[in-house]
Parts: structure tokens; C-alpha cells; sequence
């Protein structure tokens, strides 16, 4: 982790959650969080989009954000069943994780909607996560790298900036399985996505990277020591605060 970027722990609550116990957590989340003063990282929840507002309310004055976890490219219109960046922001989020590895794979997202979808996350106001990772194939022929640089050069909307995107690696094969990359393969793909990113926009070394993929309380401070790691995005251990906590805990 650097001085230099703020770290970001960030929980993918994908579809779970229900309003009752939903409430709870995210309030048992911002007590926890709320016995330090100033917390040394953000912290965010990305619930689904029916819990968004009322999580929102119950979190005020908590330091714990909320956000989504994708949005439609248009900010309004014929699209039944989607949600506008606009609608999500209108609904307390201050970020949108695009581009997940399930998004990709099961509603066909290439690189190019990804893109769309991050530049209407920007003109909203939001934060955009950039998801990107390979699948278990590619790594195994040798073709991460080639990939990431793929997906990195072709998600990334005009106008990214360090303030206004973060780039999440997640190796599609460690999410939900409980798997995780060696700590040097971290590094190493986090150095790559640095160097792609440098190429592409100005304030590179100040975009946070996050890791993603089976993080929990037992392996976040190796994975969140790694250099060019600025946070994690968790699906499963973000679900309770007595499991996302940990993960918090090592860096506020
Ligand atoms: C995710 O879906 O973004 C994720 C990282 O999931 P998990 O932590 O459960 O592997």
C-alpha cells in the first residue's frame, strides 16, 4: 500500500440482501467503523440497487459509502429492467463497479459496453471501478498480461482520471472459489495495469488499484501489502460486518 492513494476497501454484495438484515449489517458495519475518528481508507458497500437508498440513509455519518454494482450507458429511456448511473447517484451511491467478471460473462459485456457504461458512471458524478481479470484458460496459456492490457486499454473511458476511476484486478478463477494468485502474480499484474494506465491518462500513479478474488479477514494484510495494491473488492466477506471487518480493519 502507498502514502500516496487513499486506500479503498469496497464490498460487491451482488444479489444478496434483503432490507431487514441488510440494515443491520450496514449499521453494525458503521459502528464498528465509527470508533475511528478518521479513517485511513474508504470504505464502501455496493448493494443491490433496492437496498441502496435506505443502506444509504442508515450509513450517514458513518465514513461507510455506498455504491452500484452496474449501470445502463444512457442516463435515461426505453431500457426496461436497467438502471441509469444518474438513478444510482439519485439513490445515495458515490461509485459503480462496471465491468465484472459476471456482467462480462453473463450478459455478454464486452470491452467496448464496459467503456460506455464507465463514461456514463463519469458523467453522473460517480467513481467508476473498472473491473478486469482473466479467466482461468487464458492464464493457464500464458496470456494474462496480453488480457489485462486488452481490457485495460479498451474499458477505460475518455477523461479517466485518477479521481474518478479505480482499476479492481480480479482473476475471474479466485472469485467465490477461494483461490487467490500467489502474492508475486498479484504484483506483478498490478505493476502491468500501472504501466498500461501510465500510457493512457495523466495522474496514473495515483489511480487506486484493488485486488479481488476470495479476499477475507486471514489473507487481506498479505494481499493489501503487496506493492501497487490500494484496497481489495470483496464479494462473499462483504455480506456481514463481522466478516468484512477484518478486511477494513487492515487499513484504517
Ligand atoms: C467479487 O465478486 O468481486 C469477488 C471478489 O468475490 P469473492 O470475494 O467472493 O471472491
Amino acid at each position: 500500500m502507498s502514502n500516496m492513494r487513499r486506500p479503498l476497501i469496497a464490498g460487491n454484495w451482488k444479489m444478496n440482501g434483503l432490507a431487514d438484515e441488510s440494515l443491520r449489517q450496514v449499521q453494525d458495519l458503521g459502528a464498528r467503523v465509527g470508533k475511528f475518528d478518521d479513517p485511513a481508507c474508504d470504505i464502501l458497500i455496493c448493494p443491490p440497487a433496492t437496498l441502496l437508498r435506505e443502506m444509504a440513509r442508515v450509513a450517514v455519518g458513518s465514513s461507510v459509502k455506498m455504491g452500484g454494482q452496474n449501470c445502463h450507458a444512457e442516463p435515461s429511456g426505453a431500457h426496461t429492467g436497467d438502471i441509469s448511473a444518474e438513478m444510482l447517484k439519485d439513490s445515495g451511491a458515490r461509485y459503480c463497479i462496471v465491468g465484472h467478471s459476471e456482467r462480462r460473462a453473463d450478459h455478454g459485456e464486452t470491452n467496448a459496453i464496459v467503456r460506455a457504461k464507465a463514461a456514463a458512471t463519469l458523467r453522473a458524478g460517480l467513481v467508476a471501478i473498472i473491473c478486469v481479470g482473466e479467466t482461468l484458460e487464458e492464464r493457464e496459456a500464458d496470456k494474462t498480461l496480453d488480457v489485462i492490457t486488452e481490457q485495460v486499454k479498451n474499458s477505460l473511458p475518455a477523461g479517466a482520471t485518477a479521481t474518478n476511476v479505480v482499476v479492481a484486478y480480479e482473476p475471474v478463477w479466485a472469485i467465490g472459489t477461494g483461490k487467490t494468485p500467489t502474492t508475486l502474480d498479484v504484483k506483478a499484474v498490478h505493476r502491468h495495469i500501472r504501466e498500461e494506465l501510465s500510457r493512457m491518462i495523466n495522474d496514473a500513479d495515483r489511480v487506486r488499484l484493488l485486488y479481488g478474488g476470495s479476499v477475507k479477514g486471514s489473507n487481506a494484510a498479505e494481499l493489501m501489502a503487496v506493492e501497487n495494491v490500494d484496497g481489495a473488492l470483496v464479494g462473499g466477506a462483504s455480506l456481514t460486518a463481522e466478516d468484512f471487518w477484518p478486511i477494513v480493519k487492515t487499513c484504517i
